[in-house]
């Protein structure tokens, strides 16, 4: 059951997702990465929206969980860029989960994709045998970032390209959840 809804808000419109479509939408997700012939050996969540996905992936695929968190701003000409606040550094103990093996990143949400392009290539300085994306949502339209050729990329499903509010966002749950089990 897809549990979103549209709103209509200031000229935006909302799509407001349910604890339980994150649920069926991450046994999706699991049921198609287990579908690729790869043993994974760490998740790395991208911060801050894909933490609690990526806690919830790691009830079907449990291996260490490592986080890499960015932040978004605007430059002189408006357009989104990505910077980061923490990422795993080569030659460090983190690094070492990541150097020759198999790792899955996990976000909420594919937007521009522009910062699962800044992640993977990060990701693929620490020289890692495998990276495999699996984000939840990806929003249907034309995208900015670019994934090499040798990341997998997988999503839960195809969204409209709406503002999406996740459970995780909100302060009134109850008042989310009637949103979005209209
Ligand atoms: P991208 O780099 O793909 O453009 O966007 C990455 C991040 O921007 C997403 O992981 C998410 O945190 C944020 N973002 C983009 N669109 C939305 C949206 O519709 N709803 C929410 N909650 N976050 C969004």
């Amino acid at each position: 059951i897809i549990k979103m809804v549209d709103i209509q808000s200031k000229h935006i419109t909302k799509q407001y997702v349910s604890f339980d479509s994150i649920y069926n939408d991450i046994h999706t997700l699991y049921k198609k990465i287990k579908q690729i012939p790869v043993n994974i050996d760490c998740i790395v969540a991208i911060g801050t929206g894909g933490f609690i996905p990526a806690r919830l992936i790691k009830n079907y695929i449990e291996v260490p969980v490592l986080t890499m968190t960015v932040s978004h701003y605007q430059d002189e000409v408006l357009q989104t860029k990505t910077k980061h606040i923490q990422l795993i550094q080569a030659e460090t103990e983190e690094s070492k989960f990541i150097k020759g093996k198999n790792i899955l990143v996990i976000d909420e949400l594919d937007d521009t994709r522009t910062t699962l392009a800044y992640i993977t290539n990060k990701l693929l300085e620490l020289q890692p045998n495998k990276i495999i994306v699996g984000v939840l949502h990806n929003k249907d339209k034309e995208k900015s970032g670019i994934l090499d050729e040798r990341v997998t990329y997988i999503s839960s499903k195809k969204v409209k390209d709406k503002w999406i509010v996740y459970p995780w966002e909100v302060k009134d749950i109850d008042k989310h959840n009637k949103l979005s089990i209209l």
